[in-house]
């Protein structure tokens, strides 16, 4: 029972998306994939232990070329189950593969779906990749409020919920944290985290914002900021005139394998990621809270569409008000000043995210909705 996983998210570019697809792939018993061009894909492929088929393209679209590679792949290697990465726009694939054989379809949805949702024209879109489909799913209940209401009633009852899930071995207590500070010059500073792209959206802007607050009731603290993106310039300029640059430390993108010690390097990982465009770009979900989670580390998690998800309010960290960087503070200093209560979040972190953030728990569902 082989499965055809047809997306655009997947290494060795990076990102939740590309983690995600990349993760269930492993969970599958025979899996082939067929995505798009990204610099370094040859290097990647040839270490996997499963075909990865790379269109000429940098973005796969359902048109009828793409359409007709994904039949013929299925029809070569003997899959009767398709993966849609990403439901939009190339679930709009489904009838096409349905009419090739394919027994069962799974559209997994993201932040992006929301979007299409709520916009004429892609909500239709979305409602026919839904009729495709045997099962829509989503990474959060936030996303299902928001998408369910574009599809067909029938669409609705079949949507199942599939999250991420963290490599709790990967991300754990004491990981290399200790090497990372003191490659930074950091022992014995308390230290704030977050791991991240530097989009406006993850809201580390809003951590800078806060930082003077910080630093009046913690002088030595330090902002440490992982991750590559567009807003870099915009970050340090921004640290720059609130007067607080010399406490924030940017590191720029990092190879994967340096991420969980970089985690693991903080006293509270913090992300007060806010939902922009009128509503139109939330956060679906956010894996890096449950990295820091799985890290043992107390978050604190902007309320954005569904990353509430991500945090127990009070058990495992805070959920904060993200437009309100004197908020944001006020939970970092309390974790900050307060070791004792922190390590207790954190490990009540680690538990959770033990438990029910699994990918084998991720793995099992996906299986039985692609009935493998
Ligand atoms: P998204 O970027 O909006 O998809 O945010 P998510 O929180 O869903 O996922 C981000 C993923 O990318 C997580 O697994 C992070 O650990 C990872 N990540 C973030 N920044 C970096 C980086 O600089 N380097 C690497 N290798 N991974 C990163």
């Amino acid at each position: 029972m082989t499965v055809l996983v047809v997306t655009n998210d997947f290494p060795p570019r990076q990102g939740g998306i590309e983690t995600f697809v990349r993760s269930l792939c492993d969970e599958l018993p025979e899996v082939v994939v067929y995505t798009s061009r990204s610099p370094g894909d040859t290097t990647y492929d040839a270490d996997l232990p499963f075909t990865v088929v790379r269109d000429r393209t940098a973005v796969l679209l359902p048109t009828p070329r793409v359409t007709r590679n994904a039949v013929r792949l299925m029809r070569a290697h003997g899959a009767d189950r398709v993966l849609f990465g990403a439901a939009a726009p190339l679930g709009l694939m489904g009838p096409a593969l349905r009419r090739a054989g394919a027994r069962r379809i799974v559209a997994m949805t993201h932040g992006h779906e929301t979007w299409w949702a709520g916009v004429p024209g892609a909500r239709q879109a979305l409602r026919r990749i839904g009729d495709a489909a045997d099962t829509l799913t989503t990474v959060s209940s936030w996303c299902e409020e928001q998408i369910a209401p574009a599809l067909s009633p029938a669409a609705v009852r079949r949507m199942r919920r599939l999250t991420p899930g963290v490599d709790t071995d990967r991300f754990s207590p004491e990981c290399g944290g200790e090497e990372v500070r003191k490659g930074l010059g950091l022992e014995g500073v308390p230290v704030v985290a977050c791991v991240s792209r530097l989009v406006p959206r993850k809201g580390q802007d809003t951590l800078i914002r806060a930082w003077p607050r910080v630093l009046a009731a913690v002088p030595s603290a330090v902002l440490l900021l992982v991750g590559g993106g567009s807003d870099r310039a915009r970050l340090e300029a921004l640290a720059e005139s609130t007067g607080v640059a010399s406490s924030v430390v940017f590191t720029g993108p990092l190879p994967w394998t340096d991420i969980p010690p970089y985690v693991d390097a903080a006293d509270v990982f913090a992300m007060p990621c806010r939902t922009r465009r009128f509503g139109f770009e939330p956060e679906a979900l956010g894996i890096v809270m449950l990295e820091a989670s799985a890290t043992g580390k107390p978050v604190v998690v902007g309320d954005s569409g569904g990353a509430a998800d991500t945090v127990r309010h009070g058990e495992t960290g805070y959920l904060v008000d993200p437009y309100y960087p004197p908020a944001v503070a006020l939970r970092l200093v309390e974790l900050l000043t307060d070791p004792a209560q922190a390590k207790a979040m954190g490990e009540a972190g680690r538990g959770w995210a033990r438990e029910h953030w699994s990918w084998a728990r991720s793995g099992a569902t996906l299986r039985e909705l692609l009935d493998t």
